[in-house]
Formats: structure tokens, sequence, C-alpha cells
């Protein structure tokens, strides 16, 4: 990008709700997330954040607001002044351009973990086989996992599944992946390896939000950090900023607790 460009935003949310029925889980999410940028979100369980993401990735349809990837509204679309609800085979298309990594990996357990990676693009966006299958290799050996082509998911450790899932979505050769807890569920031993992988892609210029409890990571990687609480984002800013002086007693408290 030339130096005077100015790329419009990945993603863009405007006073975004959700409830499920009485629930109001989201109340009104205003955020912004630039092309490139790394964005984690932080916050206590239950304030929101998986059914944030999940909106983003049409998992779930918004009660009310807006919330657009790239130049497209997701769930509507704008014709005029009026919103039309997206076809279903519009919602599919956008969705291949985001990938999401959730907390459990979810791998196809029947298939190699080669034959993980190249199932959506062969099947969803149609590419050759010899194209996919060389850029599945050249994944499993971004990950650190070349020599695991032809195993199967059970026999991987949960770090090496977690890497294997990144490269899954990786293969669809999304726009922008969106990270569910992502170590959550890993023996402390292996979060390490995973949080490298995502450190490394952060630096290809991927934009990013991750959902995470690893506050050293969100320090470390993070351009910006915003803190969930209560269906609203109580403070947003960049990383070093929310981390080290957060300036809200909600971000000072849960910051405590999870040291
Ligand atoms: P977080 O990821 O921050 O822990 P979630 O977005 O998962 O929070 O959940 C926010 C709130 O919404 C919680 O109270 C949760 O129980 C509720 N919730 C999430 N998904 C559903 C659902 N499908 N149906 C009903 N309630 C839900
Ligand atoms: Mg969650």
């Amino acid at each position: 990008m030339s130096a005077t460009a100015v790329a419009a935003p990945k993603v863009r949310a405007a006073g975004v709700r959700k409830s499920y029925g009485n629930l109001e889980v989201l109340k009104g999410i205003d955020l912004t997330v630039d092309q490139g940028e790394v964005l984690c979100l932080i916050g206590p369980s239950g304030s929101g954040k998986s059914t944030f993401l999940r909106c983003i990735n049409h998992l779930e349809a918004i009660d009310s607001g807006r919330l657009w990837v790239g130049d497209t509204t997701v769930g509507y679309e704008q014709r005029g002044n009026k919103l039309y609800e997206l076809s279903d085979k519009e919602i599919c298309r956008q969705r291949t351009e985001v990938g999401m990594v959730f907390q459990h990996f979810n791998l196809f357990p029947h298939m190699t973990v080669l034959e993980n990676l190249m199932e959506a693009p062969i099947r969803v966006l149609k590419q050759p086989r010899r194209q996919v299958r060389e850029r599945a290799l050249g994944l499993l050996a971004q990950v650190g996992l070349a020599e695991k082509a032809g195993s199967y998911p059970k026999s991987l450790s949960g770090g090496q599944q977690q890497r294997v899932a990144i490269a899954r979505a990786l293969c669809m050769q999304p726009s922008l992946m969106l990270f569910d807890e992502p170590t959550s569920a890993l023996d402390p031993e292996l979060v390490g390896d995973v949080l490298a992988v995502m450190r490394n892609l952060a630096e290809t210029g991927m934009t990013m939000i991750v959902v995470t409890h690893e506050i050293g990571f969100a320090r470390d990687v993070a351009d910006r950090v915003a803190f969930f609480d209560g269906g609203q984002i109580v403070e947003v800013g960049p990383a070093a900023d929310v981390i080290t002086h957060p300036q809200q007693q909600r971000t000072r408290e849960f910051l405590a607790a999870v040291r």
C-alpha cells in the first residue's frame, strides 16, 4: 500500500444489538477494525465476545445497528435507502472470505490432516486439486506440521490440532481471521506454539480479531485491545494503553483477576 492510500476499514460495527429472548447480549457495539490490524477482545465470560464474532461471520443475525465486512453489509444489503436480507448464496460467499478458529478445533476425524485442509477449497471454492494441495502443504509447513500431512487428527496433540485448524482456515485464503479463545482448551505447555503461529500470521499483515485471555499475547501482538463487559465495549485503545494503563475501573478489576 502506498503511504498516501487510505484503506477502508475491514470491519465496521455501528450500534450493533443482539438479544436471545429477553437477554440483550450486545447492547450497541461500535467498533472498526482496519485492514491488517490485530484486535484482541478481552472481557469476562458471558460479556458477548463470542456472539460478536459469530455475528461478523453470519452465524448469528443482528437485531439492529449495522455491521460491515469490507464493503458488504453482514446479513443485509443496501439498495438505495432500503435494506434487503442477503440471499443464502451471498452469505455463503461472504463467509468464505472469513476464517474462523474455535476453542475446540473441530477437525474432520475421518480425514488426514492434508485432507482436512483441502476439503473446503475443493468442495466450496471448486479450486483445482493440485493447486489446493500445493497451498495446503505450504500452510502445514508454515504452522510447523509439514511432517503430519498424512496423520489423522486423533494422533496429534491438542496444540497440533489447533495449528491444523488454523492452517485449514487459511487454506480458504480468507481476508479476515476470527479466533475465539483458540488456546483455552489446551494444556499450558501447548499454548506457546499456537500463539507463535498466530503471531507469525499477524506479521504477514492478516486482519485478525482474537478473543483471548492471554493478556501477554494481547499486549505484545495486538494493535488495539477492546474490553467487553455486559454486552458493551467499556474501553478500547492501543494494546499497551488498555493493558498497562486501563482507564476504567472495570477493566482494572478484570485484568487484576486474570493475571
Ligand atoms: P462470551 O463469549 O463473552 O463468554 P457469549 O457471547 O458466549 O459471551 O454469551 C453472551 C451471553 O449470551 C451469555 O449470557 C450466554 O449465555 C448467552 N448466549 C450465547 N449464545 C446463546 C444462545 N444461542 N441462546 C441463548 N443465549 C445465548
Ligand atoms: Mg466466548
